[in-house]
C-alpha cells in the first residue's frame, strides 16, 4: 500500500531534486529537493543590479540598465540560471508541472526572507502570458504555476491573465537583443490596475524585454508600481 500511495505521489512530485538533479530518497520525494539544496540554496549572492539582478563591483544599477532603464522598478532573481539550466528544461519542456510547485515554494520563502519589507505593499501577482501557441503545446505557463505557489507561501493574492497578448510574435529566443525590443512593441495590454503594487513573475529574465514591455502595459493601465520576480537570471 505504501509503495502504491508513493508510486502515485511519485507522479505529482519529482523523485529528482529539481535544483542539481540527484534522485531523492523515497522520503524526500514530497520535497523535490536533497538535504544539501534544501538546507543551502545556491541562492545568488553578492552586489546585484536592482533592475536585472547581475552582479556588480561597484553601485547598485549595472551599466545596461543605466543606457536603458527598466520601466519596472525594481527586478529579484532568486538562482543563476546556469544553476538551474537542467531543471528548468524539465520543468518546461519534459512537462513536470511538480517542478513549478517546488520552485514556486522557494520563490515564496526566498521572498519572505529577503523581501518583507517591500512585499507588504504588494497588492497582488500576476505572470507574464504566454504565446498562445506555446501554451497549447504545453499545456501550462509555467509562470502561471510558479505565481500559484509564491502566493500560497506569501500570501499575496494571485491574480490570473492581468496581461494579455494582443498577437502573436517571433519566440524571443530566436532573436537578438535588438531584435526582442523590436518584436514586443505594443504586443501587451493589461486589465485595469488602477493604483495597484503589483508583483511580475516569470521564469527567465534574460534581456527583460518581455519583463520591460509587460510592465509598461501594467503602468499604462494605471499600477502605481511594478516589481520584478523571476526564478533565475540568465548573465
Ligand atoms: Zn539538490
Ligand atoms: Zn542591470
Amino acid at each position: 500500500m505504501r509503495n502504491l500511495i508513493k508510486g502515485f505521489l511519485n507522479v505529482l512530485y519529482p523523485p529528482y531534486c529539481v535544483i542539481c538533479g540527484d534522485l531523492l530518497p523515497i522520503e524526500r520525494w514530497d520535497e523535490g529537493l536533497c538535504i544539501r539544496c534544501n538546507q543551502s540554496p545556491p541562492y545568488l549572492t553578492g552586489n546585484r543590479c536592482k533592475f536585472c539582478g547581475r552582479q556588480l563591483q561597484v553601485g547598485d544599477v549595472c551599466h545596461s540598465c543605466l543606457e536603458h532603464r527598466p520601466v519596472f522598478e525594481r527586478g529579484v532573481s532568486v538562482f543563476d540560471y546556469k544553476v538551474l539550466r537542467d531543471g528548468i528544461a524539465r520543468f518546461k519542456f519534459d512537462g513536470a508541472k511538480g517542478d513549478g510547485d517546488v520552485f514556486g515554494d522557494i520563490m515564496g520563502k526566498y521572498l519572505l526572507e529577503n523581501h518583507r519589507d517591500w512585499i507588504e505593499q504588494v497588492d497582488f501577482i500576476t505572470g507574464v502570458p504566454l504565446h498562445i501557441r506555446k501554451e497549447k503545446e504545453r499545456g501550462f505557463n509555467q509562470a502561471d504555476i510558479l505565481c500559484k505557489n509564491v502566493s500560497k507561501i506569501t500570501g499575496i493574492p494571485y491574480k490570473k491573465k492581468v496581461i494579455i497578448r494582443t498577437k502573436e510574435t517571433t519566440p524571443q529566443s530566436k532573436l537578438s537583443a535588438k531584435e526582442r525590443h523590436e518584436n514586443l512593441k505594443n504586443v501587451f495590454d493589461a486589465e485595469d490596475c488602477t493604483d495597484r503594487c503589483i508583483l511580475l513573475v516569470d521564469d527567465i529574465l534574460t534581456t527583460g524585454a518581455t519583463l520591460n514591455e509587460c510592465s509598461r502595459a501594467l503602468y499604462r493601465a494605471g499600477a502605481k508600481t511594478v516589481s520584478v520576480f523571476c526564478l533565475s537570471v540568465r548573465e
